[in-house]
C-alpha cells in the first residue's frame, strides 16, 4: 500500500535541467519537491560533462609532460596511474554533486530518492528504498534526461563493450580501443585514450566526423587525430562482433575485420520518455521520443512542463539549465519564453571546437548574403607562446546589415573564447563591434577581434588584398 503525499511543484530528475529549475522555483517562493533515483547532478555531473572533462584535462597534462623537450623541458619518468586518475576524477564529481545537494537543501527543496512514474496526470508513484509513495502534485517539470543509444549486436557489458559511462571508469588502460561513432562523445573519449597511450580506432558510418559541424573545423581535429596515430574509418559501419581470447573481433560493413581489447559504443542518446507512465498523462511525444513543448517549455498538458534532454535538441547541459529557468519562471507566473539567439556548443577534442550562431550554409539557407572572415591561431602571439598554433576563428556576418550571424572556432581554449561571441550574438552585435573592441594583448581573444577585422576586410596580422571597388565588405563599418 503506497503512502499518500501531497506536493505543490514537483521536479522529476535532478540533472542540470531539473536542479536548476528547482532552485529557481524555490527562489521564486515555490514549495518544491525534487525526485531522483540517483545521485543529484544527472548525467552531466556524474557520468558526462564533468568526469569526461576532468579525464580529458588529465590526459592533456600527461601528453604535454611527455612532449616538452622543444621548450627545453625534459620530464623524466612521467608515468600514468589510471586507477589514481579515475579516483581523482571521482573526487571532482563528488565535490560538485555534494555542492548541488547542499544548494537544493539550503533552498528548502524537499528531496525524495526513488524511481518515479506517472500513474495519472497529477500523480507520481515513487519507489524508494523503504516504501512506495503516491505523490499528488499541482504542477510538474519533467527533466528525466537521456541515456546512451544501444547498438544491436553490440550489447554493453561494461567489460569489453563499453558505453560512455563505463569508458569513464576504466582503471586499467586498454591497449586498443575501437570507438563506434565519430560524434562529439566518441571523439572526446577517443582523444583522451589516445593521449594516455591507447591505440585508438574510430569508425563512423556517416560521411565525416562530427556531423553538423562545419567540415572546415572538423578537418583540423581530424588531422590532429591522425597525427596522434588514431586510425579513422569514415563512411564505414560495423556489422557484427564476436568475443575471442584476443579481444572483441569486429566485422565492418566493408567486410574487413579488426580485433580490439575494448569497444566503445557512442552512437547517440535516447530520451528517457519510455517506462515513466507518460501515457497516463496525455503528454505529446514526438517520433524520436522527445516531449513536445512550447516556448515556455509547457507541454500540451498545461500543468506539465519538460526541460533538458527530454525536451529535445540540442542535448546539452546549458540548454537544459536555461530551459529550467524559463519553466520555473513560467510556473511562478512570470511572462517568459526560451528565446535564445546564441546557443553555444563546445566539443572538447584537441584542438577544441566551439560554435555559436549560424554556419555559412545555414545563413545562406535563411536568405542571408554572408561575409566571412577567418583568422588563424598561427598569427596570434599568445597561441604561439603557449605552443598552440593550430586552428582558426571563422566569423559569419550579414553583408547587408553587418550583423554578426555566427562564430566558429577550432583551436586552444575555444571553449572559453566562445563566451564573448555568444554575448555578442545575444546582444545583436555588429561584426564591427567585435573589431572596434580593444582586446588585451597578448591573448587568445584577440583572434576574435582579428576575425572580425578580417570579415570587414582589414585584419592587421594577416595580409588581405584590398577589396575591389563596389564589393567592399566594410560598407557598414
Ligand atoms: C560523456 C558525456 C559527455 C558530455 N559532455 C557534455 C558537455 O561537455 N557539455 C554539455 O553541455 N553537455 C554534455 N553532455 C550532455 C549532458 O550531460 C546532458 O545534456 C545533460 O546531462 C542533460 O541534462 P538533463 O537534466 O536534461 O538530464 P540528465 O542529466 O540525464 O538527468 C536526468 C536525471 O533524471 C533522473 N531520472 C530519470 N528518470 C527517472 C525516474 N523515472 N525517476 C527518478 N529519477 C529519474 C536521472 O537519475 C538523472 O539524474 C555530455 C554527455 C555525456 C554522456
Amino acid at each position: 500500500m503506497a503512502t499518500a503525499k501531497q506536493a505543490d511543484v514537483v521536479v522529476l530528475g535532478a540533472g542540470p535541467a531539473g536542479y536548476v529549475a528547482a532552485i529557481r522555483l524555490a527562489q521564486l517562493g515555490k514549495k518544491v519537491t525534487v525526485i531522483d533515483r540517483d545521485v543529484v547532478g544527472g548525467v552531466c555531473l556524474n557520468r558526462g560533462c564533468i568526469p569526461s572533462k576532468a579525464l580529458i584535462y588529465a590526459g592533456t597534462m600527461y601528453e604535454k609532460f611527455s612532449h616538452m623537450e622543444e621548450m627545453g623541458i625534459t620530464v623524466k619518468g612521467a608515468s600514468l596511474n589510471m586507477k589514481k586518475m579515475i579516483e581523482w576524477k571521482g573526487t571532482v564529481v563528488k565535490k560538485l554533486t555534494g555542492g548541488v545537494a547542499g544548494l537544493l537543501k539550503a533552498n528548502g527543496c524537499e528531496m525524495i530518492a526513488g524511481d518515479a512514474k506517472f500513474t495519472g496526470p497529477k500523480v507520481l508513484e515513487i519507489k524508494t528504498k523503504t516504501e512506495t509513495i503516491a505523490l499528488s502534485f499541482n504542477q510538474c517539470i519533467v527533466a528525466v534526461g537521456s541515456r546512451p543509444t544501444r547498438l544491436p549486436g553490440f550489447e554493453i557489458d561494461h567489460e569489453s563493450i563499453l558505453d560512455s559511462t563505463s569508458a569513464l571508469e576504466q582503471t586499467t588502460l586498454p591497449e586498443t580501443l575501437l570507438c563506434i561513432g565519430g560524434g562529439y562523445i566518441g571523439l572526446e573519449l577517443g582523444t583522451f585514450y589516445a593521449k594516455v597511450g591507447t591505440k585508438v580506432t574510430v569508425v563512423e558510418a556517416g560521411p565525416g566526423l562530427l556531423g553538423g559541424v562545419d567540415p572546415e573545423l572538423s578537418a583540423v581535429v581530424k588531422k590532429k587525430l591522425e597525427g596522434r596515430g588514431v586510425e579513422l574509418k569514415i563512411g564505414v559501419g560495423v556489422k557484427s562482433q564476436t568475443q575471442t581470447k584476443k579481444g572483441v573481433e569486429v566485422t565492418f560493413a566493408d567486410g574487413t575485420k579488426g580485433t580490439y581489447e575494448k569497444v566503445l559504443v557512442t552512437i547517440g542518446r535516447t530520451p528517457n520518455s519510455d517506462g515513466i507512465g507518460l501515457e497516463k498523462t496525455g503528454v505529446k511525444i514526438d517520433a524520436k521520443g522527445f516531449i513536445v513543448v512550447d516556448p515556455a517549455r509547457r507541454t500540451n498538458v498545461p500543468h506539465l512542463y519538460a526541460i533538458g534532454d527530454i525536451a529535445g535538441q540540442p542535448l546539452l547541459a546549458h540548454k537544459g539549465s536555461k530551459e529550467g529557468i524559463v519553466a520555473a519562471e513560467a510556473i511562478a507566473g512570470k511572462k517568459t519564453v526560451f528565446d535564445v539567439l546564441g546557443m553555444p556548443a563546445v566539443i572538447f577534442t584537441d584542438p577544441e571546437i566551439a560554435t555559436v550562431g549560424l554556419t555559412d550554409t545555414e545563413a545562406k539557407a535563411k536568405g542571408f548574403t554572408t561575409q566571412i572572415g577567418r583568422f588563424p591561431f598561427a598569427a596570434n602571439g599568445r597561441a604561439l607562446s603557449v605552443a598552440e598554433p593550430d586552428g582558426f576563428v571563422k566569423m559569419i556576418g550579414d553583408a547587408k546589415t553587418g550583423r554578426l550571424l555566427g562564430v566558429h572556432i577550432v583551436g586552444a581554449e575555444a571553449s572559453n573564447l566562445i563566451a564573448e561571441a555568444t554575448l555578442a550574438i545575444e546582444m545583436g552585435a555588429q561584426v564591427s563591434d567585435l573589431a572596434l573592441t580593444v582586446h588585451a594583448h597578448p591573448t587568445l581573444p584577440e583572434t576574435l577581434m582579428e576575425a572580425a577585422e578580417a570579415t570587414l576586410g582589414h585584419a592587421i596580422h594577416i595580409f588581405q588584398k584590398k577589396p575591389t571597388a563596389g564589393a567592399s565588405p566594410a560598407a557598414h563599418a
